[in-house]
């Protein structure tokens, strides 16, 4: 099997917040796709997201175009995270004012055979959606995860809970934490989403599987998904990067 894909990628700063804390990567021609959601006050919190994507970018193109795929890029991704953290801690030293920021990072490599590698910190999630089935591939690192696994929480009471917010593992924030990896195989028709919260806490799963299967083009379904989730409030920033899989040579 091969496949071809197209993306979008979009970010907002939703209704209530005065700055945009998220950062995204999209690099369509190499598959190198990635959302980040800073933390840690204002100022600090872009700054975080922004050194985790641009690392994370960096570290990946090189590697694609040293030709790693498969399982090999898993090495790379964890390189990625390790870099970004590095940096992001560095920062915090030269700068004590951003001491302390961390970021969620999402990453996702894509390749012409259909196979995709996932790493991941934090909340900003991954989800493909395929028969019309939204399935999510990654797992929030979160306190109400926690509950929902324990079986304490439903899914939909953990979405709008008021500690929602609890992050349990992150990218730098005086931590070493390292991101779970995930791997799976894509098919043409599909359709991925990176999202950082602002996203997945505005919209109930089965909206954003209906406005992600849309006949719309990728970039006025990013917008979509946005679009609906200011109208939901906005109370956070929003990010998005729609990948849409089709057939390949
Ligand atoms: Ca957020």
């Amino acid at each position: 099997m091969s496949i071809a894909w197209r993306a979008a990628g979009a970010t907002d700063v939703g209704r209530v917040r005065e700055g945009n804390e998220d950062s995204l990567f999209v690099d369509p021609g190499r598959g190198i796709f990635a959302v980040a959601d800073g933390m840690g006050g204002h100022a600090a919190g872009e700054i975080a997201s922004s050194i985790a994507a641009t690392t994370l970018g960096e570290v990946l193109t090189s590697a694609i175009d040293e030709g790693h795929r498969g399982e090999t890029i898993f090495a790379r991704l964890k390189l990625a995270f390790l870099e970004a953290r590095a940096k992001i801690e560095q920062h915090g030293r030269n700068e004590p004012q951003t001491r302390g920021m961390g970021t969620t990072l999402t990453a996702l490599v894509l390749s012409p055979d259909g196979a995709y590698h996932l790493a991941h910190l934090g909340d900003s999630r991954a989800y493909r959606l395929w028969g019309g089935r939204l399935e999510q591939l990654t797992r929030d690192h979160t306190w109400v995860q926690r509950e929902v696994e324990a079986g304490r929480l439903t899914a939909q009471a953990a979405r709008t809970h008021k500690l929602a917010h609890i992050i349990t593992r992150v990218l730098g924030a005086g931590t070493d934490d390292v991101p779970d990896l995930v791997s799976g195989t894509v098919h043409p028709g599909d359709v991925l989403l990176l999202a950082s919260d602002g996203l997945t806490g505005m919209l109930t799963d089965a909206e954003i599987a209906t406005l992600l299967g849309s006949t719309l083009p990728l970039p006025e379904r990013a917008a979509a998904l946005i679009r609906a989730a200011n109208e939901r409030g906005g109370t956070d920033n929003i990010t998005v990067v729609v990948v849409g899989v089709g057939n390949g040579k």
